[in-house]
């Protein structure tokens, strides 16, 4: 991560494809595409590599998660649970659909806890969205037993997570939607995009026509299509989808070169006496797109946070003091800032956030440090960065 490090000829060849006849469009002009169709390509790639019945492209991972869920009948007043460690974006895309997100507690797989996520169940619940921060996932066997108990929705919020498995199934299969983000900095880039995956029929329509303001697509003459109901415009465009093509052909090189990264760093530092790892479900196999570590507690996460900071070692983070990643820092959530009017109801939950409890949250997130692994790294330089990793540790504790 990110696939950006690679481009190459063969983005350029599909790029070119699409300017030499100038449909940008996903949708319509068949006669002027010279056959080529990049992101009904890109859909059917990306149902090969998710082994799954249905690939809705759409313009961001943001809208995907919004798109999965208004395809399920997810709306005004419905409650999503999903963890306090995210991006800011899985949290607004509930919010965008008039939904309220309700935050819940991580375990030492660094996402939904299970116990949390029964906890947090009422009577408005309508699903629980994991989020496979930094590659990784929690006991989504747990998780889907809770769903089926309480009759409610399971999606995965896989943005970060593309390339790893569970029981052998790929991340974002599992559950009844997956959701994914090409956006530029993830392991597979297309500029600006993301996916829906899905093996329900009805969702997987739904998906289509909600993205392309309710569109039915039913004929070749766009103009005389029909719109069964409300949607908006959440497309990818053919530029778009072209890039994302010849990044995906990719994934397996990447998915090679990350876990090679990944495990250099990792042997250099689990000598570290003090040093612990993520919990990786003994079901899964991570992405390897970060290397997550814990620390004993706060104060050293956040001392050695610093100093490979000043060491040069960089796209390591301790998220407890970060902006987007964590829910402690979301001040203009909590204080409810929005240009337009929100939903009372709405407005309540925001600003309990305000003083909610999250101490379990904290404890792990606090002594964490996640590490981005680079796809572009020169096996010398992964050497020298383990080794370094693992002095500076040292060095804190001594
Ligand atoms: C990147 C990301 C998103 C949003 O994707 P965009 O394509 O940037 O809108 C959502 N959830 C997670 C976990 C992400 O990392």
């Amino acid at each position: 991560m990110p696939g950006f490090e690679l481009f190459g000829d063969l983005e350029r060849k599909e790029v070119n494809d699409v300017l030499d006849n100038g449909v940008l469009m996903r949708y319509g002009f068949d006669g002027m595409r010279k056959g080529h169709w990049k992101a009904k390509a890109l859909e059917t790639e990306l149902q090969n590599t998710f082994k799954t019945n249905h690939v809705q492209l759409v313009s961001s991972g943001t809208a995907a998660v919004s798109v999965a869920l208004a395809s399920a009948g997810v709306g005004a007043g419905d409650e999503v649970i999903m963890p306090t460690f995210t991006f800011v974006a899985s949290f607004e895309a509930i919010m965008m659909l008039g939904a309220i997100p309700v935050l819940v507690d991580i375990d030492d797989t660094l996402t939904l806890d299970p116990k949390a996520v029964e906890g947090a169940i009422t009577e408005k619940t309508k699903a629980v969205m994991i989020v496979q921060m930094c590659g990784s996932m929690g006991n989504m066997n747990a998780l889907q037993n809770i769903c089926k108990t309480h009759n409610l929705l399971f999606v995965e919020d896989a943005c970060q997570a593309i390339g790893g498995t569970y029981e052998g199934k790929p991340l974002g299969s599992i559950a009844d939607l997956g959701c994914f983000s090409f956006d530029f900095v993830k392991t597979i880039t297309c500029g600006e995009g993301g996916a829906v995956i899905t093996n329900n029929p009805d969702y997987y329509r739904n998906a289509d026509h909600y993205s392309d303001h309710g569109h039915d697509h039913i004929g070749s003459d766009r103009g005389a299509e029909t719109h069964p109901f409300l949607g908006y415009n959440f497309r990818i465009s053919e530029l778009h989808a072209a890039v994302g093509l010849a990044q995906v052909k990719r994934l397996p090189e990447f998915i090679a070169i990350q876990k090679k990264n990944y495990s250099i760093l990792r042997d250099a530092i689990s000598n570290v006496p003090g040093v612990t790892f993520r919990r990786v479900p003994e079901e899964g196999e991570e992405s390897y797109a970060f290397l997550n570590f814990f620390l004993p507690d706060l104060e050293t996460a956040r001392k050695v946070s610093a100093t490979f900071k000043d060491n040069g070692i960089d796209a390591c983070w301790n998220y407890f003091d970060n902006n987007w990643h964590y829910v402690r820092k979301w001040n203009h959530l909590k204080d409810a800032k929005s240009l337009y009017p929100l939903s009372s109801e709405m407005k309540i939950v925001l600003s309990q956030l305000q003083t909610k409890d999250f101490s379990q949250s904290d404890h792990f997130i606090g002594r964490n440090i996640s590490c981005l692994i680079k796809l572009s790294w020169t096996e010398d330089e992964v050497k020298e960065r383990a080794q370094l990793m693992a002095k500076l540790i040292n060095e804190v504790f001594q």
